[in-house]
C-alpha cells in the first residue's frame, strides 16, 4: 500500500514522526512477544513499567531537567493545568502574576483569577502582537510565581527574554516544547500539552520542582500534584498510549541533536516562511512585532479575505493542509512542528511563491 501522506501545518494536534508512526504500526496488534498491544495491558505489569519508565527517564534527559524536578503524566492537555497550577500552588494570602500575551495566556489567567491570579502585562491593546519587554513586568506583593507562555500558538509569538523578576516562574511550553532550552533555575513548573511536538493529544508533559509540591488534602485526589508525584503518574491508570508513544518520539528527537537539534531545525524552517513573506513585495504581510516571531507557528495575512481563503482551497488541492489561521484572528498560519521537515517547508515556499506571482496585481 503506498502512503499518501500530506503535508500537515496544522496547529495541533499535527503531524508526527513517520519513522515513529511505522515503528507503533509495527508493534501493533502484538508489542514485542507479549502476545497483546500496549494499550491492552495492564499498566501494572513489568513490561509497561519499562516503557513508562523510559518515557520518563527519557524527558528529563532531553529536557535536561535537574534531579529536584519531578516529571509527571497528567491527563487533561495543557487545559486543567491552567487549573491545577493555581490550585495547588497557591495558599488563601498569595497572588499569581500572569503574563497575558496572548489567548493562552488569558485562558490560563481566567481559571486563576479566582484564586488570586492577576495581570501583570497585557497585549491586548496591542492586538497580542509583541512580548513584554524583560523589565515591563509588573509583579504585586505576596506573588507566589509569574506565569508565561513561551509561544503563543494562535498570535505567533514566542518569548524571547524571561521577565526580569525574583518570583519563580511558571510556563506553559505547550507549543514550543523541547524546541529551546529551558532556564530551570528560573522555574518552579514547567508545562505542556504534548499534541504539538511530542505525543498525540490527551496529556500534559509536567516538571515541577520537587520543593513546590505542597499537601493539599482539600483537593481532589487527581488534582493534587503529591498524587502524580508521589506515584509516579501511576496512581491511576495513566494514558499508556501517550506515554509510549511519546517514548518513542523523544527517543527519535534524542538521535537528531535534542533540543539543540530541534532548535535549530525550528528557526530554520521559519525563516524560510519570514523570507518568503518578506520578499513577497508586501503581497503577505506579518502582524506582528519582528523580535518576536514565532518559531513553530507562523502567521500571515493576504491582502484580502478571499485571497486568503482561495490560499487555504490551493494549499489544500496541493497537498498542504492545516494553513487556516485561527478562527479568532483569520489569516494563515503555518506551524511548523518537530515532525514538519525542511523539504515540506520548501513546498510551502515554492506554493507561496508561485500564489503570489499569479494573484499580485
Ligand atoms: C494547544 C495549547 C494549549 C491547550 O492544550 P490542551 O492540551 O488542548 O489543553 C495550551 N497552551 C498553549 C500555548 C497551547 O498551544
Amino acid at each position: 500500500m503506498s502512503l499518501m501522506r500530506v503535508d500537515n501545518f496544522g496547529a495541533g494536534p499535527c503531524a508526527l514522526p513517520l519513522e515513529v508512526l511505522e515503528e507503533v504500526a509495527e508493534e501493533f496488534p502484538e508489542y514485542r512477544d507479549t502476545g497483546m498491544t500496549v494499550i491492552e495491558m495492564s499498566h501494572r505489569s513489568a513490561d509497561y513499567d519499562a516503557i513508562h519508565t523510559d518515557a520518563m527517564d527519557r524527558a528529563r534527559r532531553v529536557a535536561a531537567a535537574p534531579e529536584d524536578f519531578d516529571v509527571l503524566f497528567i491527563q487533561g492537555g495543557a487545559t486543567l493545568q491552567f487549573s491545577m497550577i493555581p490550585l495547588n500552588l497557591l495558599d488563601e494570602d498569595m497572588t499569581a502574576g500572569y503574563v497575558v500575551a496572548g489567548a493562552w495566556g488569558k485562558k490560563a489567567l481566567a481559571d486563576a483569577l479566582p484564586l488570586g491570579g492577576y495581570t501583570a502585562w497585557s497585549g491586548e491593546s496591542s492586538d497580542y502582537t509583541t512580548m513584554p519587554e524583560p523589565g515591563a513586568v509588573e509583579i504585586a506583593e505576596d506573588t507566589r510565581y509569574l506565569h508565561v507562555t513561551s509561544n503563543e500558538t494562535i498570535g505567533g509569538i514566542r518569548m524571547v527574554d524571561l521577565p526580569r523578576t525574583e518570583v519563580p516562574l511558571v510556563n506553559d511550553m505547550s507549543s514550543d516544547y523541547l524546541a529551546r532550552p529551558i532556564d530551570w533555575p528560573r522555574h518552579d513548573v514547567v508545562y505542556g500539552g504534548v499534541q504539538k511536538n511530542l505525543a498525540p493529544a490527551g496529556m500534559a508533559l509536567v516538571f515541577i520542582r520537587r520543593s513546590a509540591i505542597p499537601e493539599r488534602p482539600g483537593l481532589g485526589t487527581y488534582l493534587r500534584y503529591s498524587t502524580h508525584a508521589d506515584g509516579d503518574s501511576l496512581a491511576n491508570t495513566p494514558p499508556m498510549f501517550q506515554i509510549y508513544l511519546m517514548g518513542k518520539v523523544l527517543a527519535h528527537l534524542e538521535t537528531r541533536g535534542g533540543v539543540e537539534g530541534l532548535q535549530t531545525r525550528s528557526h530554520d524552517k521559519s525563516a524560510l516562511v519570514y523570507n518568503a513573506i518578506e520578499e513577497s513585495d508586501g503581497f503577505y504581510r506579518s502582524p506582528v512585532d519582528p523580535r518576536v516571531r514565532s518559531h513553530t507557528n507562523v502567521v500571515w495575512r493576504l491582502p484580502t479575505e478571499e485571497l486568503e481563503k482561495r490560499f487555504v482551497n490551493e494549499a489544500t488541492g496541493a497537498g498542504m493542509v492545516g494553513l487556516k489561521g485561527h478562527r479568532s484572528v483569520g489569516g494563515i498560519r503555518a506551524s511548523l512542528y518537530a515532525a514538519t521537515e525542511i523539504p515540506a517547508v520548501e513546498r510551502l515556499v515554492d506554493f507561496m511563491d508561485d500564489f503570489a506571482a499569479r494573484h499580485r496585481s
